[in-house]
C-alpha cells in the first residue's frame, strides 16, 4: 500500500531541519562529530537557562499540572500584558494575550485564521522560513519582498509596495531579523505602517529577539507607531532567556481591534483547539519578564554573544571571496559567498560538501527563501574555541574548493 503526504504540504519546506540537517544526524551515527551552527538554540552551546527561570521553574512544578484555559494562566497573562505596555504596545490587555508552545505556534494559528485560499502574505526574503511554510499550510500565498543588502538588509519598501495586490490580507516585519540580524529605524517601520494604513493590511511583527540588541541598537516596536491598525506582535523566551525546549511563546493581538471580530474569533477557535500551550513553559514567563539582566550581560561587551559575534564577524572577514553585513542583534550572520570565485551555482551542494568534508552544519541561504546561490547562515553560539575551529575549518576548505 502506498501512502502518500497531503497535497496541502506540497510546497511546504522548513530546511534548517530538512535533508541536510538528516545527512549530519548519518554522519553522527557513524561515528563522526558534528559542529552544528544550523539552529539557534543557545542552551546546546552552554548557555544556561537563567536562575530566575530555574527558580520559578521549581516554584510552579506542582501547580502547573493541569490544563491551563485556551489562552494561558490569567497570572501569566496579566505580566506579558503588562510588559508588552511597558514597551508602547498600544491597547493590549489581558485578553489579547496568547500563549503558545512557543512563537512557531503562534505563527501557525495567526496564518490559519486569516487565510482563505491564495490569499497573499507579504513575507521577508530572506525569511526565517516558518513564516512562509505556515502561509502556504494555510492555503495562502507567500510573496517576498526583497531587504537589500547593501542598505544593512533593510527591506526595499518600493518592492513591497510593487507586489501588494487585491489578495493582500497582511505584511509580515521580522525585526530584529532572522537570518541577517539587521534592525531597523523608525521611518522605515513607519513606511510599512503607512503602506498597511492605505491598502488595509494585518501588520505581523515577529520581535523575538528584541532584547538581543547590541551595540547601539534601538528596537521600535511595529505596533507602537500604528495604534489605529490591528498588529499582531509575536515573542518568547526561546531566544532571551535561551529556554527552546520549554516552547514558552506569545502573541499579543495591539491597536485598533473594531473591525476584526471575525479574525479574532477564528484565533480563538483555533487556540482551543490546541486545548492551552505547555503550562510549565507558561509559568516560568513572569519570572523571565522580570529579568532582563541575564539577557543583556550576554549582549553588552565582554558577555558571551558579544564576543563570538565580533570574533565571528572579523574571522569571516579575513576570508577570500567573504563578505558580511554586521548583525546588530540576534544570534545570526548571513554572509555572502563570491559564487564566481569558487564556481558555486548550487547553495545546498556547497553546504553539504562542507559538511561532509568538515564536519560543520551551516544553513543554505535559498532555505530563507533567498533566490541567489550565494548566502548560508551561521549561528554565533558555539564558545569561543569551537568557532576559532569553524573558521579554521571553512577557510582551509575553500582554499580547495571549487563546485563547477
Ligand atoms: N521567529 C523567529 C524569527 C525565529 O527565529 C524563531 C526561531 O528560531 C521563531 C520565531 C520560533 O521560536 P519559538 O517557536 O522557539 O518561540
Amino acid at each position: 500500500m502506498q501512502i502518500d503526504k497531503t497535497r496541502k504540504l506540497q510546497n511546504v519546506r522548513y530546511d534548517l531541519r530538512g535533508p541536510i540537517s538528516d545527512e549530519a544526524d548519518r554522519l553522527e551515527r557513524t561515528g563522526v562529530s558534528i559542529i552544528r551552527l544550523n539552529t539557534g538554540n543557545p542552551a546546546a552551546f552552554g548557555f544556561p537557562a537563567p536562575p530566575s527561570v530555574l527558580d520559578s521553574l521549581s516554584e510552579f512544578a506542582d501547580t502547573s499540572v493541569p490544563y491551563s484555559g485556551t489562552k494561558g494562566l490569567p497570572a501569566v497573562r496579566e505580566a506579558i500584558a503588562a510588559y508588552c505596555t511597558s514597551i508602547g504596545l498600544p491597547n493590549v490587555g489581558v485578553d489579547d494575550i496568547y500563549t503558545g508552545n512557543g512563537v512557531s505556534e503562534m505563527i501557525k494559528i495567526s496564518l490559519q485564521a486569516l487565510l482563505n485560499n491564495d490569499d497573499e502574505v507579504l513575507l521577508p526574503s530572506p525569511d526565517y522560513p516558518l513564516w512562509t511554510a505556515a502561509t502556504l499550510l494555510a492555503g495562502g500565498k507567500a510573496v517576498h519582498y526583497m531587504c537589500d543588502e547593501q542598505s544593512d538588509w533593510y527591506p526595499d519598501i518600493e518592492d513591497m509596495k510593487r507586489k501588494i495586490t487585491p489578495r493582500t490580507r497582511a505584511i509580515l516585519i521580522i525585526n530584529p531579523n532572522n537570518p541577517t540580524g539587521a534592525v531597523y529605524p523608525k521611518e522605515l517601520l513607519q513606511a510599512v505602517v503607512d503602506l498597511a494604513r492605505e491598502h488595509e493590511l494585518v501588520l505581523f511583527s515577529d520581535e523575538i529577539y528584541d532584547r538581543l540588541l547590541m551595540d547601539d541598537a534601538e528596537h521600535i516596536p511595529l505596533a507602537s507607531l500604528a495604534p489605529d491598525l490591528f498588529t499582531i506582535h509575536f515573542n518568547g523566551l526561546s531566544k532571551s532567556h535561551q529556554i527552546c525546549g520549554y516552547r514558552a511563546g506569545w502573541m499579543a493581538l495591539c491597536g485598533d481591534k473594531s473591525g476584526a471580530g471575525g479574525y479574532i474569533e477564528g484565533i480563538n477557535t483555533l487556540a482551543s483547539l490546541r486545548l492551552c500551550s505547555n503550562v510549565t513553559g507558561q509559568s516560568v514567563i513572569p519570572a523571565a519578564l522580570a529579568d532582563t539582566a541575564s539577557t543583556r550581560a550576554n549582549c553588552v561587551p565582554g558577555g558571551r554573544l558579544y564576543e563570538q559575534r565580533a570574533y565571528t564577524y572579523d574571522a569571516l572577514g579575513t576570508i577570500p571571496g567573504l563578505s558580511v553585513v554586521k548583525p546588530r542583534a540576534g544570534l545570526y550572520m548571513f554572509p555572502k559567498i563570491d559564487t564566481g570565485m569558487y564556481g558555486i551555482t548550487d547553495d545546498e551542494t556547497f553546504v553539504l560538501d562542507f559538511l561532509r568534508e568538515k564536519h560543520v552544519l551551516l544553513s543554505h541561504g535559498r532555505g530563507f527563501n533567498w533566490k541567489q546561490p550565494d548566502h548560508f547562515r551561521l549561528v554565533y553560539l558555539p564558545c569561543m574555541e569551537e568557532l576559532i575551529q569553524v573558521m579554521d575549518r571553512l577557510r582551509d576548505f575553500l582554499a580547495g574548493y571549487r563546485q563547477t
